[in-house]
C-alpha cells in the first residue's frame, strides 16, 4: 500500500496542496531550514467513544481519467458533464462549474436543467445563475442528503483526481484552471459570518523522526495523480516545531496552513443564495439518460457524482469509500492534525475524525456506505492514546 509518503500526503484526507507543502511527494518534502517554536496555547481534543455524536460514510465518485466533462446529445437534449471530481469535489467546484456553465451556455439557451444538488451541482448552477441563466436544480436528494454533505471539508484539489498516466494531455492544464478558478472563489468566502470558508493551522505528529528516503517500496496496482507542482504559488509551505516548543508527546512536529469548508454553514449559504437570485430545486430520481425527456430544458448539466455510475451507466466511476467519526465541536480547538493514520479537521459543526489508512487506496472499490464500528473505535483510541499523553490534559 501506500507507505508513509502517501499516509503524510492524506493529512486530513487532502492531497498536496491541502497538505500546504508539509506532506508532498518531491521538493516540497524538503525539511524547511531551521526549527521554529510553536506560540500559541493548544487545546487538548476530547477525545472519548461517549463524544461520537454520529458517524457518516461516503463514496467519493473517482475516475483514473479524472472528471467526466464533455458534451453529448442525448435525444433533443445537449448534455453537459460535470461529474467524477473523487476526493476533490468540493475544492474543484467552483473551477469545474465555470466550465461546465461555459459550455451549458455556449448554444445560446438561457434556460438551464442541472441534475444533482451536491458540491458540483450546487456550484454550477450558481455560476449559470450569475451568467443570466434561468437554472432548476433537479435532484434525488438535496444537499444534506448528499454525499456531499459527508465530505471532511478541506482544500484538496488533486485529491483522488485521476490516476497517473491515465489522463489526456489536456487534463493537467485543465485541473490547473479549475484549481486556480476555485481557489480564487474561495476567497472571496472568507471573513463571512458562520465561517463558511477559513484557514486553520494543520498539524502532522509523527512518532519516529523519520526523513526522505524511507518510504517503502508502493506495492499500489496504481499511483494517483498529483498536480500541485503546476501551482507551486498556491502552497503554503510547514514547519518543523522545535521539540519542547509545543506540548504533543511526538518525535517529530509539522505545522502548516490549510483551508478548510465549514459544509453546514457553506452549504446552506450557497442553496440560499441559489433559491434568492430565483433558482428552483426540485426532487425528482432519473434511472436512465432517456428519462431527461421529461424535462422541459434543452440544456442539461449533469453532476449526479457516484450516481452517474448508475445513471449513465458509467463503470469508470469507482467509489471511494471513507467513513467519518463526528465527536461533539469543540470551538476551542482551533486546529487540525494528522497523527499515526487518523487525521482531524475541526469544524463548528464537529470534529470530524477520519481513519484515513495506510495510502489513497484505502476504500478503493469499496462501495459501501454502511458504518465499520472497529474503523471508529481505531480512531478514536488512537486520539485517546495521544491526548493521554498531553502534558496537563483537561480532558
Ligand atoms: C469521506 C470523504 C471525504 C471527502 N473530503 C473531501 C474534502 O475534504 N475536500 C473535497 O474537495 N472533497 C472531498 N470529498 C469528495 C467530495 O465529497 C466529492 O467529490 C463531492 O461530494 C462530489 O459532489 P457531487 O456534487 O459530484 O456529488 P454528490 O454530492 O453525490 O451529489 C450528487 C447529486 O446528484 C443527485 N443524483 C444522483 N443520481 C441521481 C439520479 N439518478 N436521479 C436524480 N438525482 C440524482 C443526488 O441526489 C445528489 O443531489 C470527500 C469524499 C468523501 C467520501
Amino acid at each position: 500500500m501506500g507507505g508513509l509518503l502517501d499516509r503524510r500526503r492524506l493529512m486530513l484526507g487532502a492531497g498536496a496542496l491541502g497538505l500546504s507543502g508539509c506532506a508532498t511527494r518531491g521538493p516540497a518534502l524538503a525539511p524547511a531550514p531551521g526549527l521554529v517554536a510553536a506560540t500559541e496555547t493548544i487545546a487538548p481534543i476530547r477525545a472519548d467513544m461517549e463524544r461520537i455524536s454520529r458517524v457518516t460514510v461516503c463514496l467519493r465518485p473517482f475516475r483514473k481519467a479524472g472528471p467526466r466533462m464533455d458534451v453529448e446529445t442525448v435525444g433533443d437534449k445537449r448534455v453537459v458533464h460535470n461529474y467524477g471530481h473523487g476526493g476533490s469535489g468540493w475544492s474543484l467546484s467552483w473551477g469545474a462549474g465555470t466550465i461546465a456553465a461555459r459550455n451549458a451556455l455556449s448554444g445560446g439557451e438561457r434556460d438551464i436543467a442541472v441534475l444533482g444538488a451536491g458540491a458540483l451541482g450546487l456550484t454550477t448552477a450558481t455560476l449559470l445563475q450569475q451568467a443570466g441563466a434561468n437554472v432548476t436544480i433537479y435532484a434525488r436528494e438535496r444537499m444534506f442528503e448528499a454525499r456531499s454533505a459527508r465530505a471532511t471539508g478541506t482544500w484538496s484539489p488533486d485529491s483522488r483526481i485521476a490516476a497517473e498516466g491515465s489522463t489526456s494531455p489536456e487534463f493537467a492544464a485543465r485541473w490547473e484552471e479549475m484549481t486556480r478558478i476555485s481557489y480564487r472563489t474561495f476567497q472571496t468566502w472568507l471573513g463571512l459570518p458562520g465561517d463558511p470558508v477559513q484557514w486553520q493551522d494543520r498539524y502532522v505528529l509523527l512518532d519516529e523522526d523519520r526523513g526522505p528516503g524511507t518510504e517503502p517500496p508502493n506495492a499500489d496496482p496504481f499511483r494517483f495523480a498529483t498536480f500541485g507542482d503546476r501551482v507551486p504559488d498556491l502552497r503554503h509551505r510547514s514547519r518543523v516545531l522545535a521539540p519542547g516548543s509545543h506540548p504533543f508527546p511526538v518525535a517529530s512536529v509539522r505545522r502548516g496552513s490549510a483551508m478548510q469548508f465549514n459544509i453546514a454553514a457553506y452549504a446552506r449559504l450557497l442553496t440560499s443564495e441559489f433559491l434568492m437570485a430565483g433558482g428552483r430545486i426540485e426532487t425528482m430520481t432519473f434511472h436512465t439518460p432517456a428519462d431527461l425527456a421529461v424535462l422541459k430544458q434543452k440544456v442539461v448539466v449533469n453532476c449526479t457524482g457516484y450516481g452517474a455510475r448508475a445513471l449513465w451507466k458509467d463503470e469508470t466511476v469507482v467509489p471511494v469509500r471513507g467513513q467519518i467519526t463526528w465527536l461533539l465541536p469543540q470551538p476551542e480547538v482551533n486546529y487540525g492534525l494528522f497523527y499515526n493514520d487518523v487525521t482531524v479537521v475541526s469544524r463548528d459543526d464537529g470534529l470530524v475524525v477520519q481513519y484515513v489508512g495506510d495510502g489513497e487506496m484505502f476504500g478503493y472499490n469499496v462501495n459501501n456506505e454502511s458504518v465499520d464500528p472497529a474503523e471508529t473505535e481505531l480512531a478514536v483510541k488512537t486520539l485517546a492514546d495521544l491526548f493521554s499523553r498531553f502534558p496537563a490534559a483537561r480532558l
